[in-house]
């Protein structure tokens, strides 16, 4: 029986040809299968580098039987490199369910790293780098948009986005509602002839592209919350809230009697006794 083939992850540019390493080259060239989301653009940079190789598709709409396809290819004993539209594959692209798939079947996998939009976008940004969380796109649905941008509103790490131009506009106006006014930069074209990123806060950002409609690819980076700052909203809804009310709150979710004084004092920034105290005097104001 053939042993079977590898499955080379390849990082292509995001703009500039100039971005694609010499491994990304040799592998190109010497892989049986070239597998991309979308073969008019891969077709583009391979004629580019006079790479002449089998290319098929692979993408959200023909995964399932594609899939089956390449690891059959891969278990002959083929080699296959993975491309994406531009830079990373995997990374919010169906790139993710091949290398699934791959792993299932026990099918040998290597990455090549190279260009990754949301990388080049965040150093760039100005933004802190130290801890930082990749949110990928957010759905057209505006509920489900509102939903995911409330579910990160309170990450203090700064948080980087996809978006397409032409929901840019929407999507700055949902998170000036769910953030407030944070600090923002849109890297846009980023190693491309018109690259430009805008720094500034989202309030700016709206004014600025309500008049100038954005073109190109963007990456969104978002500075996180403001820990203190949370805190401080944390500990006044706990002072508007009774005692009461606060160990309710912990009852109902099924904590421990004695680890809800705990929690309770710890939250009000007072000692376990003071709670018994305030609990006793409420339920005799209560009688
Ligand atoms: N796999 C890619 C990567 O490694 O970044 C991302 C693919 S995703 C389908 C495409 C999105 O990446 C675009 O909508 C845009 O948000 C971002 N993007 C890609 N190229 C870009 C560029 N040159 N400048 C800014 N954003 C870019």
């Amino acid at each position: 029986m053939n042993e079977k083939g590898m499955l080379y992850l390849c990082a292509t540019p995001i703009g500039n040809l100039e971005d694609i390493t010499l491994r990304v080259l040799r592998i190109l060239r010497e892989v049986d299968l070239i597998v991309a989301e979308d073969t008019r653009q891969t077709i583009k940079l391979l004629n580019h580098f006079e790479i002449n190789k089998p290319l098929t598709s692979y993408h959200e709409h023909n995964k399932i039987e594609k899939g089956k396809y390449i690891v059959e290819q891969l278990k002959q004993g083929k080699n296959v490199a993975l491309v994406s539209d531009a830079g990373t594959p995997a990374v919010s692209d169906p790139g993710e369910d091949l290398v699934a798939l791959c792993i299932e079947n026990e099918i040998g996998i290597t990455s090549l790293p190279g260009p990754v939009a949301a990388i080049t976008g965040l150093i760039i940004s100005g933004l802190p780098t130290g801890r930082f969380c990749f949110e990928g796109f957010l759905t057209v649905n505006k509920r489900n948009r509102k939903e995911h941008l409330e579910g990160v509103r309170d990450d203090t790490r700064t948080l980087i986005f996809y978006e397409a131009p032409h929901k840019l506009n929407n999507t700055l106006k949902d998170m000036l509602e769910v953030f407030g006014d944070r600090r923002i930069a849109l890297a846009r074209e980023l190693t491309k002839r018109y690259e430009e990123v805008f720094r500034g806060t989202i309030t700016q950002a709206i004014d600025r592209f309500e008049e100038n409609l954005p073109k190109g690819e963007f990456v969104v980076i978002i500075e996180g919350a403001d820990k203190e700052k949370i805190k401080a909203e944390q500990q006044q809804q706990w002072e508007e809230m009774s005692v009461q009310d606060h160990i309710d709150l912990y009852v109902n979710q099924g904590m421990d009697r004695k680890e809800v004084l705990r929690k309770v004092a710890k939250d009000r920034g007072v000692s376990k006794r003071e709670i018994y105290a305030l609990q006793l005097e409420s339920k005799k104001e209560n009688k």
